[in-house]
């Protein structure tokens, strides 16, 4: 059976995951517009918790949800040595996904525009004024709700064609150790102590959270997912081996895989109806950090919604993405070796010009002195063939298993 309209709002935000979540956290705060968040039940849609990390100069109106923040990084070299880094005025920070869910919920129950509705969005389409969009409810019935702007976060199907798709896929361990084994001032962003594999890299990444609980992970940029089991027995290796913890409980897992891609995301996918977080190509391609360009977006979004046009600008530059295209290649081909590469990057550029770099915030004379300090003549070998390499539609990456 299907209803008629239920709802019309300003804008319909499509999934309520960190871009969903942050795109309505901006409308309900400064009011630019009645916001109806469409976000499945639980389900197989709906993906488990996850943290996500990024890095700020003040703590902001996210404070109340960030649950642990480093005033200082450490990368350690395949060689063993380390560098560690004081990246001020940014402070590293982790935001969990459950409390910044409740946050915005809670944000969107109190404002008189705000409303949470749990559907499966199956279409949307352009109509007169705006969009229309057919949902299932819990129930099995449809609703269909209208809007003036849509902004849809929906995974896509398929990544758009590229020259280069690596992955970033990966596991984490939440872990309680029987001493205490870390320090919760320092974050481990990259340590390459761990066993290469033979095409791309692999880290490890440690975020202390008390000095007995941290955050453990096994990161790889490579072309395929591996097994949950070849996970566990790199989290293993790299918890005994390379960091000595000793005995540790498992208190809970994380997993995921992000692309890594120079493919071009649209923007828009109707007249009135956007793409935003990875499906509309927040994700930076050469990190796979994705929750800092969603903050600067959904500020952008609410402020053009607030001055009555519609705007949505990119959430990555145009010179930010060419030099990603070329780093993801010379990593694909093998051309520089990924582990030097990125502790070189550390060694050699002031943590806060580097991370300003990785926020597209740098001037073109700054990316300049950047790109000296990487290894030139394979980078500019690289940067001279891309333009006549085709963008090519690629087959998912599976490894069979679900990512969780
Ligand atoms: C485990 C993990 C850890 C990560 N850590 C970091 C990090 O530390 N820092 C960082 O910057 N990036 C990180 N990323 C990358 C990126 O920030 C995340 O993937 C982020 O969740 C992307 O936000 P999104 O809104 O685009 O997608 P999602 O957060 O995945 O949201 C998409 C939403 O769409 C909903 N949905 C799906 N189908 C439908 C439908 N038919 N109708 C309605 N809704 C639907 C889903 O339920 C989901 O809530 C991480 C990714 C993963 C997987």
């Amino acid at each position: 059976m299907t209803r008629p309209p239920a709802h019309t709002s300003d804008v319909v935000v499509l999934g309520g995951g960190a871009a969903g979540l942050s795109l309505a956290h901006r409308l309900t705060e400064t009011g630019a517009a009645t916001v109806t968040v469409v976000e499945p039940p639980d389900g197989p849609l709906r993906p488990p918790e996850r943290t996500w990390c990024y890095w700020d100069d003040e703590e902001g109106d996210l404070g109340p949800v960030v649950s642990a923040s480093w005033s200082r990084l450490r990368v350690h070299g395949a060689d063993g040595r380390h560098v560690v880094v004081d990246p001020a005025p940014f402070t590293y920070r982790m935001v969990r996904s459950t409390p910044f869910e409740r946050h915005v919920h809670a944000l969107l129950a109190r404002s008189p525009g705000g409303h949470l509705l749990r559907a499966t969005a199956d279409s949307v389409r352009d109509v007169p004024g705006g969009a229309e969009i057919r949902c299932t409810l819990p129930d099995g019935e449809s609703v269909t709700l209208r809007a003036r702007r849509v902004f849809d976060s929906r995974p896509l199907p398929a990544l758009p064609p590229s020259r280069t798709r690596l992955l970033q896929h990966f596991r984490g361990w939440f872990v309680r150790t029987g001493t205490e084994r870390f320090d919760p001032a320092v974050a481990d962003l990259m340590d390459f102590r761990v066993p290469q594999p033979a095409h791309g890299l692999a880290f490890g990444y440690v975020l202390p959270l008390a000095p007995d609980r941290a955050l453990v992970e096994y990161t790889e940029f490579s072309r395929t997912p591996l097994t949950t089991g070849a996970y566990e027995s790199a989290l293993d290796g790299y918890c005994r081996n390379v960091l000595g913890l000793g005995a540790l409980t498992v208190e809970q897992t994380e997993q995921g895989v992000i692309p890594m891609t120079d493919a071009r995301f649209p923007r828009r996918s109707g007249a009135a109806v956007f793409r935003i977080g990875t499906a509309g190509g927040a994700t930076r391609p050469a990190t796979g950090y994705t929750f800092a360009a969603v903050q600067r977006q959904s500020r952008a979004i609410a402020a053009a919604l607030r001055d009555g046009h519609g705007g949505v600008p990119a959430p990555h530059g145009r010179r930010a993405l060419a030099m990603d295209a070329v780093l993801l290649r010379a990593l694909d081909t093998g051309r520089v070796d990924g582990p030097d590469f990125f502790t070189g990057l550390f060694r050699r550029i002031p943590a806060e010009r580097l991370l300003r770099f990785l926020d597209g915030a740098t001037s073109p004379r700054e990316e300049w002195g950047i790109g000296l300090r990487t290894p030139v003549r394979p980078m500019l070998r690289t940067a001279a063939e891309i333009p006549f390499l085709p963008r090519r539609s690629r087959p998912p990456a599976r490894n069979g298993e679900s990512p969780r």
